[in-house]
């Protein structure tokens, strides 16, 4: 076991027990939000055809060359219709958005600048080339167009479709328990007694872990009690991680980390990181477990750097393309920010863009118990050990989705 780990140590180690990585076939329909298990690639050229941008006529480029050209018209191209009659020198086809370019043109003339006559149609504007959509000019045949880890959005479910996958090999939801530990808590909306406080912990880290592409299996808080909490994690190693919350630190009724310790198989316990030093990792029962502060900005934080890096990198989530909570950019600070001794310092920032650079500010009071400095920021510093930002330093930062 170790202990006082960095970041990268932490991520390592959590690495060594990863969550493991399932797939199943959904249809296009249950498609978004899951994340590709294999590349998707292209059954079709995207178009599949030569077609048209506009609704007009089909002409030559030559034949329009004057203004007022008249051509006479040979047949009509409709989206999804048979293929049209090709025309030749003086022809012209009438043409809709998406219908097959016949044979023999080269150019579109949209219909706002055509007049008819009888069965002749006069041309009073430009014959462009730039109107036709060549066949496979978005995506080819066997073209890999959306990588494996990629997050199904609504553009790449249309994506897929025009691809032509009705069923897609996605990445089985990983089922994540999660639970929060300490006597005082109670859920919203019931009421408090002196002492106690609403537990909040959960709600957070059940739609982060959502947000990353897993299930949440929300439990009721445990009690500070060992037997209790034994219990509990017996009955939730089924799952195939837990997030705890609270009873991590060094105090007496620490009992997560105490458990872990005396029960559990402890891989690592604390970071230097700050806010968010007490975690722990290990397996309960072979289940992976993150036993996450009880604070609660401390145990948000710790899932964005770590828990979050090490769902992606367990499951291949595609760098860029995966799901994701934040996104690492470079800031100018507004004011000086404190760092942290031999810690990396994650202040909470407010981050915005202007005049082509990003600026940081920081507003409310950072203390690691105030989960409304979450909200009223958008960031997280990178503050290196040892390392305090002054205002107009250009620092690594996590701006949030
Ligand atoms: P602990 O890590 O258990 O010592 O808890 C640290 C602080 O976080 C205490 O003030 C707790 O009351 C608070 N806390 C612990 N768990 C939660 C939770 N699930 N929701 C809100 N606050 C919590
Ligand atoms: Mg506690």
């Amino acid at each position: 076991m170790e202990t006082g780990v960095s970041l990268d140590e932490a991520i390592r180690i959590s690495l060594t027990k990863p969550l493991s990585r399932r797939t199943e076939r959904v249809s296009i329909e249950e498609a978004r939000g899951r994340v590709t298990a294999v590349p998707l690639i292209s059954k079709v050229d995207d178009p599949g055809f030569d077609n048209s941008a506009m609704d007009g006529f089909a002409v030559r480029v030559s034949d329009c060359e004057e203004e007022g050209a008249r051509l006479e018209i040979v047949g009509t191209s409709q989206a999804g219709g048979a293929s049209p009659p090709g025309i030749g020198a003086g022809q012209a086809c009438r043409i809709m958005t998406g219908a097959i370019l016949p044979n023999g043109a080269d150019a579109i003339v949209m219909v706002e600048d055509t007049e008819i006559d009888g069965d002749h149609v006069v041309i009073n504007g430009p014959a462009r080339t730039g109107f036709i959509r060549r066949k496979a000019e978005n995506l080819s045949i066997g073209q890999e167009a959306l990588p494996s880890g990629s997050l199904l959005s609504s553009a790449s479910v249309a994506l897929a479709g025009t691809m032509g996958h009705g069923e897609i090999e996605v990445i089985t939801r990983p089922r994540i328990a999660i639970l929060s530990t300490g006597d005082e808590l109670v859920q919203p909306g019931k009421d408090l007694s002196h002492g106690q406080i609403y537990e909040s912990n959960s709600h957070a880290l059940a739609s982060l872990v959502e947000s990353m592409g897993c299930e949440a299996v929300r439990h009721e808080s445990a009690n500070d009690s060992l037997g209790e909490l034994r219990e509990t994690l017996d009955s939730l190693s089924y799952c195939d991680a837990i997030l705890t919350s609270g009873g991590v630190s060094m105090g007496e009724w620490d009992l997560v980390r105490k458990i872990m310790e005396e029960e559990g198989n402890l891989s690592f316990w604390r970071m230097k990181l700050r806010p968010g030093g007490p975690p722990l990792f290990g397996t309960w029962n072979g289940t992976p477990l993150f036993g996450l502060p009880g604070n609660p900005v401390s145990s948000l934080v710790v899932f964005h750097v770590l828990v979050a890096s090490w769902i992606s990198r367990s499951l291949g989530y595609h760098h860029e393309m995966g799901p994701s909570l934040s996104e690492r950019v470079s800031v100018r600070l507004e004011s000086d920010v404190s760092g942290a001794p031999g810690k990396l310092c994650l202040r909470r920032i407010r981050i915005r863009s202007e005049k082509g650079e990003l600026l940081a500010t920081t507003h409310t009071h950072q203390g690691s118990g105030n989960i409304h400095s979450m909200v009223a920021h958008n960031g997280l510093t990178l503050l290196p050990p040892d390392t305090d930002g002054k205002a107009g330093d250009v620092i690594d930062a996590l701006w949030y989705r």
